[in-house]
């Protein structure tokens, strides 16, 4: 860590914040400037105390960390890109783009099916759809709940299909682990660090979406959780933030894909659905998205999105998710990524 201390600082009050670094564990090398002095602090933060506490001493003016905050998912130390294998399919580490697809709620049975039977015609090969519902109002369909989780399974057993759902508490997790093969971790709850431990060790896959509002660092630390918990299939998936634009309901951050293949060795997923808040744009926000190095898209398509029960105005119908498959097939191919469905 690097330890700034304050212009003019006293003699005396430099030793003073050398000793505390080096009662704290750490090596102090001390750089004194004709006005301020820095002390470059050796030692392994993840070992140590840290030294944050400093800037709340009267001599200091800022504390800087070196080392990154998480370890397991750092590409650090040259760790292979991991490979994620969802009943039998292999994701990420350049295997063919994954595409996962279906309602953003489940309402019934021929809705689904109906769904399931087009996403795997086009070659989709995981299907989505909520069982439980995050709605921002408590007025709003809320899911089928373990109804809806059943029929998923039922698509499953017809289709073939691999189910991604999302799980919304701790109390259901055994249920919605029972029927999912990968849990998805919603934007509201991706800092529920307890529901983050629960899903972990399940032992099943989790999708971890990026919260609202949540830089890439958090959203790291957050997939840091899951590692730490003994659970080596994490997606990551950048979902959209909030930001001050209207045009859109979010925004979608293809930067954050691009970092976080560049910081780890997780897989990235991007939800234009969400991103974007718009059908009209979902299959630009694909473009992007395998552009940027995304492992798989997660794409909300309803045989009627005018009649879907949540989030109607960015689901795809049948025919338009036709046409996305077909329009990024260039671009999976450019991206070294071509489907093989
Ligand atoms: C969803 O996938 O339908 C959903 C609610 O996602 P998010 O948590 O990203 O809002
Ligand atoms: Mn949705």
């Amino acid at each position: 860590m690097i330890v700034v201390l304050k212009p003019h600082t006293p003699t005396g009050g430099i030793d003073r914040v050398i000793r505390e670094i080096e009662r704290l564990g750490y090596k102090p090398h001390p750089v004194c400037g004709d006005i301020q002095t820095i002390v470059a602090a050796i030692g392994d933060e993840t070992t140590h105390g840290s030294l944050e506490t400093l800037t709340a001493w009267p001599e200091v003016e800022s504390v800087m960390r070196v080392q990154k905050r998480y370890k397991l998912v750092t590409r650090e130390g040259d760790r292979p890109d991991t490979t994620i294998t969802v009943r039998g399919q292999k994701i990420g580490a350049g295997q063919p783009l994954c595409l996962m697809a279906g309602p953003c709620s489940v309402e019934s049975e021929t809705q689904l099916m109906t769904t399931a039977e087009a996403v795997k015609k086009a070659g989709a090969t995981i299907l989505r759809g909520g069982a439980f519902k995050p709605r921002t109002s408590p007025y709003e369909f809320q899911g089928l709940g373990e109804k809806g989780l059943k029929l998923l399974s039922k698509a499953r057993d017809e289709f073939g299909l691999s189910i991604i759902t999302e799980l919304l508490s701790e109390a259901d997790t055994d249920l919605v682990a029972e029927h999912a093969d990968i849990l998805q971790i919603g934007a509201r709850n991706s800092q529920n660090f307890q529901l983050l431990i629960r899903a972990a060790k399940t032992g099943k896959p989790v999708l971890l979406k990026r919260g609202l509002s949540m830089r890439i660092e958090e959203w790291l630390l957050a997939a840091e959780y899951l590692l730490a918990s003994g659970n080596p299939n994490v997606f990551l998936c950048e979902r959209g933030i909030r930001t001050f634009e209207t045009y859109t309901r979010n925004t979608l951050d293809l930067s954050a894909v691009a970092i976080a293949k560049k910081e780890t060795h997780l897989p990235v997923i991007v939800d234009p659905s969400q991103g974007c808040g718009r059908a009209d744009l979902v299959i630009e926000m694909c473009k992007g998205a395998i552009a940027m190095g995304a492992d798989g898209l997660l794409v909300e398509v309803h045989p009627n999105p005018s009649q879907a029960w949540s989030d109607g105005q960015q689901q795809l119908d049948v025919s338009l998710f036709n046409e996305l498959v077909r329009v990024i097939s260039p671009f999976t191919q450019a991206a070294g990524r071509p489907q093989t469905t």
